[in-house]
């Protein structure tokens, strides 16, 4: 057998600005070895006749980290051609948190991304606290695309600050040193970096600023210790 795969009968666009072009794809071990006429036998043919054969798409904003706990196939970015989504975006998300926590993080998602909240109470499968379980957690399932998690800034702050943080208050020192804690444990399990929102647009469904929008001395110290942190050399885009 020539190849494990070969994709016959569609229209190629590679990706380098190249006109689309008539071709086929040939796979072997993971890797592609022919992409033209390709003559030889597959294990598995797809017939692409009338469709598009691209490289896969990065989604580098979705908001599927609730969903990614119950949809293997990450619906419907998968149809869409996604093969890699970066989630955590926007300051919001669902880790770290503590089960007190987990409507309020919920909520925000809700207001700040209209994503409905009772999809997500109902259908999120809660099986950590730290982000290091919630990577924990993603790696678990096997799935149709691949995934990168951020650290939300949100979720930091009410996981460290608690009502405090919904209240607006400054950050402790205490409370800054615990954040860059948290956020370098994140990068070490593999997050792929930090988020925060600076609109105004963004609010709780009642209408109140999110926790990351208070305008305090805390967010920028946090955010430099966030540089530190990546600067270890434990975040590698
Ligand atoms: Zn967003």
């Amino acid at each position: 057998m020539d190849y494990d795969l070969k994709i016959t009968g569609g229209t190629l666009v590679d990706g380098t600005g190249a006109a689309p072009r008539r071709a086929d794809v040939a796979v072997r071990d993971g890797v592609i070895v022919a992409v033209g006429d390709c003559p030889g036998d597959a294990a598995r043919t797809l017939d692409a006749t009338g469709s598009l054969v691209t490289p896969g798409f990065v989604d580098v904003h979705c908001h599927y980290d609730g969903q990614v706990s119950w949809d293997p196939t990450l619906a419907p970015s998968a149809m869409h051609g996604v093969t890699t989504c970066v989630i955590g975006n926007c300051g919001v998300g669902f880790a770290p948190v503590r089960e007190r926590d987990r409507a309020r993080l919920i909520a925000l998602m809700e207001g700040v991304e209209d994503i409905p909240g009772a999809a997500l109470a109902e259908g999120i499968r809660w099986q950590w606290e730290s982000f290091p379980q919630y990577m924990d957690s993603i790696a678990a399932t096997p799935r149709a695309i691949d995934v990168l998690a951020q650290v939300p800034h949100d979720a930091l702050r009410v996981f460290v600050m608690g009502e405090r943080a919904v209240a607006g208050s400054v950050a402790t020192d205490d409370d800054i040193a615990q954040m860059r804690a948290l956020v370098r444990e994140a990068l070490l399990a593999g997050a792929a970096g930090f988020s925060t929102g600076r609109t105004d647009n963004h609010r709780s469904p009642n209408g109140d600023q999110t926790p990351r929008r208070r305008p305090t001395r805390a967010s920028s110290r946090a955010s430099r210790g966030r540089s530190r942190a990546s600067r270890t050399g434990c975040c590698k885009p």
